[in-house]
């Protein structure tokens, strides 16, 4: 065991086995080329008897564990979406498993109830979120998805299905690209995941308003209860873009509850140019979105806002005797604020890095990724070999090999993945392959950009003979 006069020298090793990780990380390969079991195999089958030393942890991790870690932040990571992190984030996680608080309650660390309720206030108020919104961190919008669909259904049955069970037939409403959380949370949430309906999307992947009217008007007339609909502000697969502001109109017609997914494109809203993405969000019940991913602060971090904290309470608390306090109803007791009691103290992170880049910080950061994005899509239309299969959007690029078959771009992203340069993924538009490209990473640079336009390129063409 490390003792406390040991302590700095200890942790000296691991700062410098992390600042060396930082260092040469443009030199790993993006992607882990194991095998499945293969990392299994190399770690030992029993835990050590007696306790061993920092130096020979740090020599197993270079040998057994980095080999297999995929690395999310790695300049050249492109795939998927960001799971960003930062120095500042860093160093907030680390004084926060310092302090190790359990942040339950507001008596169990008053100040991080607090820090929490000011955090929720700070993000809101850069993002322009509607004033009548109060927030929550949660551990993943997956969650945020679930305790949103759990309040819906509360408030479709009087507050009942907590009781008593849920009864048949409430049903929730998404698009057809919207992410998979919803689908688990309503199985979850125990409507039964045959009551999920997924609305047909239009040209551009986004929820058809029209459509979503319709199957609502036919649920209710087949004995139904619409309980709950989930716009997706930027899906997964394409970042499309749900449009609001008709699906209110809907959601309020029906008085259904409305939930805004926008987990990844949500930090977006730090820059006024991109608030339209969000037009009618006041008439949403419910957001989350994630600083786990674009905002540079490290998993886990997600935004829950709700526009009535009421009815999450009333959905969600429940008081065993040893948690009875003085304070209770004078302070925000987060525990019932969704699902699990124990809660760490993520805002903590969250502050380190708002004080620390500051906002305008985070808004050149984000102006500047978005306008690496725009010159990766040049690039590559440049070359005459891809086509985008929309602008370039966000930090994002959609697009495919410039030939009518879809082998050529799975074959490009199964070559470009395996050399290590770079990682990108893929999903199909309107059935047919397509690959998918961030340029989201905390610390992507121009150079950077040039190196996986070159290494896609590289893969594309024929093979050169050997003399030339
Ligand atoms: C990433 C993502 C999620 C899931 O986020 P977690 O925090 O990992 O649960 C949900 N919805 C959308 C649109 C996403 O991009």
């Amino acid at each position: 065991m490390i003792q406390r006069e040991n302590f700095k020298a200890e942790a000296d090793k691991a700062l410098r086995w992390i600042d060396g990780y930082f260092e040469n990380l443009r030199k790993l390969p993006v992607k882990a080329r194991v095998k499945p079991g293969e990392i299994y195999d190399r770690i030992p089958s029993e835990a050590p008897a007696e306790g061993e030393s920092i130096d020979r942890i740090l020599e197993d991790l270079d040998a057994a564990i980095i080999p297999g870690i995929t690395h999310w932040q790695h300049p050249s990571f492109h795939a998927y979406f960001p799971a960003n992190s930062s120095y500042e984030s860093l160093l907030g996680e680390m004084v926060t498993a310092a302090i190790g608080a359990q942040c339950m309650i507001w008596e169990t660390s008053p100040a991080a109830a607090e820090l929490e309720q000011r955090m929720t206030e700070w993000v809101a108020a850069a993002a322009g979120l509607p004033k009548t919104f109060t927030g929550v961190i949660q551990d993943s919008a997956s969650s945020s998805t679930l305790v949103a669909i759990i309040t819906a259904r509360e408030k479709a049955t009087g507050f009942k299905s907590n009781l008593d069970g849920v009864p048949r037939g409430l049903r929730v409403y998404c698009s057809s690209e919207a992410h998979s959380s919803v689908e688990k949370g309503v199985g979850v949430a125990g409507l039964g995941r045959n009551n999920l309906v997924r609305i047909e999307t239009d040209g551009e992947q986004r929820m058809r308003p029209d459509r979503l009217e319709k199957a609502i008007c036919d649920d209710i007339a087949a004995g139904y209860t619409p309980a709950c609909v989930v716009a997706a502000i930027g899906t997964t697969g394409t970042l499309a873009v749900d449009p609001l502001t008709e699906i209110a109109a809907v959601c309020k017609k029906y008085n259904v509850w409305l939930h805004v997914d926008a987990a990844f494109a949500g930090t977006a809203l730090f820059l006024p140019e991109y608030r339209y993405i969000v037009n009618g969000l006041e008439h949403a019940d419910s957001l989350v979105f994630n600083p786990h991913k674009w905002m540079f602060v490290n998993f886990d971090c997600s935004l829950y806002y709700v526009k009535d904290p009421d009815m999450l309470v009333r959905t969600f608390d429940i008081l065993p005797e040893y948690l009875k306090t003085a304070t209770r109803g004078q302070v925000n007791d987060y525990r019932d604020w969704g699902i699990p009691l124990g809660r760490r103290f993520r805002a903590l992170k969250l502050w380190f890095v708002l004080r620390g880049f500051g906002l305008e910080g985070i808004r050149r950061r984000l102006r500047e990724q978005i306008a690496l994005n725009e010159y990766f899509a040049e690039n590559i239309v440049a070359s005459g070999q891809f086509t985008l299969l929309r602008p370039p959007f966000l930090g994002f690029t959609l697009f495919r090999v410039n030939v009518d078959d879809d082998a050529a771009s799975e074959k490009l992203l199964a070559a470009v993945n395996a050399s290590g340069e770079a990682y990108l993924s893929h999903t199909k538009v309107n059935g047919r392959f397509a690959i998918r490209f961030h340029a989201t990473q905390t610390y992507i640079q121009k150079e950077d950009i040039d190196k996986t336009v070159e290494t896609l390129l590289k893969n594309i063409a024929p093979p050169q003979s050997p003399t030339e």
